[in-house]
């Protein structure tokens, strides 16, 4: 499989460059350049394992020899601390497919944990090095610091606000104390933090020569691991159900996890509805609803890791809505960077997409759920997962079975637990073990010149 950009204007790479390169050079996304139909395989794959169908589903878009994709998938679902890798649970009339059984209990892991093999066994390859820079204000930070420590020919230098993301998290990243990864703490906020990073990745001569790398949410391998199990919880709840379709309620904020379940679809998984659920920075349900997409202000909400405006995979969404024409991607994106809106015209149908439906859930909206859910069904929803389920009620046909994913444990956002119920009854221990870890991280100053200094005194010439 070749890798085309959303704006056309690159030659086609391989899998291989795809996930190496990021952003395309012509400020495009990577897509596959066709999207298999897999509908016919279906029934053959219904029964399998999720690292089975793993393999079925990834073998289709990389050009690893077979084998060693097969073990790289092995190993990267070792960590998992549930057999089925992503359980689905009926809770009353609803299926929640629990995507935090990973070493961070948050759904990042699912796709992180591959993507660290997959650089890895790259790199070894072509015996090259790999240094990694990220911001983070919470989730990814640490899911991507699971996903790379230990590794050979890989470093991976993460930047957090020093005392502005929560104790869990901080204490999440701060503790890995594997020789790879660098924690920097920048004396500033989480803008601070990206600014450095993007200075730092547009000084070419910089980027070069110390072979830096990102691991943000527009790497193609995440989509690509995230479609998994889509068709994994689809076939759980077609044969406990009997169904012949299903829906699928997705937190979001940058457009990452429902993303991967709109190819999933367009591959013939049998999904009647995507339900895209925002909290209150909710540019992409605004969109679904109006065919406005237009930024507003972030705001802080008890759903941290979707306090979002721009949702970085949206281009590739757009590309498929505009009839796979980079043209008219490219103009719309470089009029959105100009102007901060676009707009997509209704379907006959009075609709943007007609797979799509779209809702936000705001604090009060959020607390409930997760108050619900406990008092009626003794299952804790995390905040993030309260959104979906949620605005997948909501917005329930009454056809086909829902399946809500849930992707963070509630363990990881106790003080909303605490709002919601008024008791301290979410726990994890391995939340609960960080209490009294020994940590690790450097305190910079809000500099690019610092962080480049930092940087280029913990890697060694070559
Ligand atoms: C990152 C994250 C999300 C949002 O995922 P996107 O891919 O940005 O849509 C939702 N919930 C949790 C817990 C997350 O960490």
């Amino acid at each position: 499989m070749k890798y085309i950009s959303t704006r056309g204007e690159i030659n086609p790479v391989s899998f291989r460059e795809a996930v190496m390169m990021g952003l395309a050079r012509d400020g495009g996304l990577l897509i596959p350049e066709n999207i298999p139909d897999v509908s016919d395989r279906l029934n053959d794959w219904k029964e399998m394992s999720f690292i089975d169908l793993a393999f079925e589903v990834m073998r289709l878009f990389s050009d690893l020899p077979e084998k060693d994709l097969k073990y790289l998938i092995q190993r990267s679902y070792t960590r998992f601390d549930n057999k089925d890798i992503t359980p689905v649970v009926r809770v009353d009339g609803i299926f929640i497919m629990e995507l935090f059984h990973g070493p961070t209990l948050a759904f990042k892991d699912v796709a992180l944990q591959f993507l660290g093999n997959v650089f890895e066994y790259i790199l070894k390859e072509s015996k090259q090095e790999l240094n990694i820079l990220g911001a983070t204000s919470g989730d990814t930070g640490s899911a991507a610091i699971q996903g790379i420590r230990g590794k050979d020919a890989i470093r991976i230098f993460i930047m957090h606000p020093h005392n502005k993301t929560s104790k869990i998290q901080e204490k999440q990243m701060t503790s890995v104390l594997d020789d790879n990864v660098f924690n920097i703490a920048i004396e500033g906020t989480f803008d601070d933090c990206q600014k450095i990073m993007k200075s730092l990745f547009c000084d070419l001569k910089f980027k070069d020569s110390y072979s830096l790398g990102s691991i943000n949410s527009i790497n193609w391998v995440r989509v690509l691991a995230q479609i998994v199990y889509y068709f994994y919880g689809t076939f759980r709840v077609m044969k406990a159900t009997e169904a012949n379709k299903v829906n699928f309620a997705v937190p979001t904020g940058n457009f990452g996890d429902i993303f991967a379940g709109y190819i999933a679809l367009q591959m013939g998984l049998p999904i009647a509805r995507l339900v895209l659920a925002t909290n209150e920075n909710d540019i992409l349900s605004r969109f679904f609803n109006s065919g406005e997409y237009r930024l507003g202000n972030v705001v802080e909400t008890l759903s941290p890791s979707m306090d979002i405006q721009v949702a970085s995979n949206f281009e590739r969404y757009l590309y498929y809505r505009l009839g796979k024409s980079p043209s008219d991607v490219k103009n719309m994106m470089v009029s959105f960077s100009r102007t901060g809106t676009l707009k997509i015209a209704k379907g006959p149908d009075g609709l943007i997409d007609r797979n799509i439906v779209a809702g936000s859930a705001g604090k009060a909206e959020t607390l409930s759920t997760i108050q619900q859910f406990y008092d009626e069904y003794g299952y804790l929803l995390d905040p993030h997962t309260a959104v979906g389920v949620n605005v997948g009620l909501r917005l329930k046909n009454s056809d086909e079975p829902m399946i809500c994913l849930a992707t963070a444990h509630p363990a990881k956002f106790s003080d909303a637990i605490r709002q919601a119920t008024g008791r301290d009854l979410a726990h994890h221990p391995a939340i609960d073990a960080l209490e009294g870890m020994p940590t690790k991280c450097d305190v910079l100053p809000a500099s690019v010149s610092a962080v480049r200094a930092y940087m280029e005194a913990k890697i060694p010439s070559t």
